[in-house]
């Protein structure tokens, strides 16, 4: 039996072809039907020839699905389950898997195709939520676990911050230095009176890069209650997109991202820079915006050298946090903060193609003029 599927060719070159169905390999693999598979950014990395990979694997790490037959050793999914794969399989409950493998690479076909094969099919299928609007199931494979990570991270470096005697400032310190813009000397007394929640909610967060992930990032900063969320991108209907979630729109190439944010918190610079575009440029001025002491945070799917040097690093007193979400450990997180968004979510994926238009989705995905696309099979 043979089954249709993206197969990637070369840069610039998907296409269908005609593969033989995916079979069970081991006890613990499943076989998936796939009912739409997503498009993801961090696949342009290939597709752009940017990332050094072979050819002739099927594309695709986020997929969902119901499940057609399981291996004797699979003991939480039956079949006719519908089920959400992360988008690299995972045998347990752990930050890194030693056995990960991501899918839509030349080591594991991915889920762009009629079928897929899921290995360790108990760690890395989760059983679609019933709460979830069924057309956002697709987000929760890996776009919005990875900006909900993004910004969860960078919260986190906050908190530890603020509850560090080490690190957390005083008024005493910041004599002179206006928080966030606010206005000095009583105002800022108040201001380090509040809770640390409430002081983690007054930072400045920067989200560089409002793709989907970057949107993702901002609707979690958001829903932490982070006030004051700016968002660049280059592109304008992803701007607006952003400030829909709240966030405070920069257009590159119109305005200065860091005179802006320099401008805005007293020329002290962002609190935290969530960066998920994975180039140099955007690592660059991540760093570039940061306060002292700030927090990088990067889930960007970055190929090259670092654009800083470590003296550099050293002046700065930056934490910097790299590297890929470990899905399975906060997915019940990051659902919750997708399912309080849902609604906002509604218009996120713009683009809805049948699997034979696997090519076009990826053209205007790559030229920036879809938002997300999914392909339903
Ligand atoms: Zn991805």
């Amino acid at each position: 039996m043979s089954m249709k599927a993206v197969v990637f060719r070369g840069p610039f070159d998907v296409g269908i072809e005609q593969r033989p169905r995916s079979q069970l390999k081991d006890s613990t693999d499943a076989i998936v039907r796939v009912n739409i598979a997503g498009i993801c950014g961090s696949e342009l990395h290939m597709y752009r020839g940017h990332q050094q990979t072979g050819t002739g694997h099927i594309m695709g790490h986020e997929f969902v699905g119901i499940v057609e037959e399981i291996g004797s050793d699979v003991s939480s999914f039956q079949p006719g389950d519908e089920v959400v794969s992360i988008f690299s399989a995972v045998w347990g409950l752990t930050n890194r898997c030693i056995n990960g493998t991501a899918f839509g690479t030349p080591l594991l076909d991915g889920g762009q195709a009629e079928y897929v094969r899921v290995p360790f099919a108990d760690g890395t299928l989760q059983h679609a939520p019933t709460n979830l609007d069924r057309r956002l199931l697709i987000m929760m494979c890996d776009i919005f676990p990875t900006g909900y990570y993004g910004s969860q991270r960078a919260i986190e470096g906050l908190k530890t911050q603020y509850n560090s005697k080490l690190t957390s400032f005083t008024p005493k310190e910041t004599h002179g230095i206006a928080q966030n813009g606010a206005e000095e000397n009583e105002q800022n007394l108040s201001y380090f009176s509040n809770s640390a929640i409430g002081k983690i909610q007054e930072s400045t967060i920067v989200v560089i890069g409002c793709g989907p992930v970057g949107i993702c990032a901002i609707a979690a900063a958001r829903w932490e209650g982070i006030k004051k969320v700016f968002a660049i991108d280059s592109v304008e209907d992803r701007l607006v997109e952003a400030a829909s979630f709240g966030a405070i729109p920069i257009l590159l190439g119109k305005d200065d991202p860091k005179e802006h944010i320099m401008k805005v918190t007293n020329n002290r610079g962002a609190d935290a820079v969530v960066e998920v575009v994975g180039n140099k440029a955007a690592l660059r001025s991540a760093f570039e915006l940061l306060r002292p002491c700030g927090i990088l945070s990067s889930v960007g799917f970055h190929q090259d050298e670092l654009p800083f040097t470590a003296l550099e690093f050293y002046q700065a007193n930056i934490t910097v946090n790299f590297g890929r979400v470990p899905v399975r450990t906060i997915f019940d997180d990051a659902l919750r903060c997708l399912t309080a968004n849902q609604d906002k979510m509604q218009n996120y994926i713009s683009h809805e193609l049948p699997l034979n238009e696997a090519a076009r989705g990826y053209r205007i995905f790559e030229q920036t003029k879809a938002r997300k696309v999914i392909l339903k099979i």
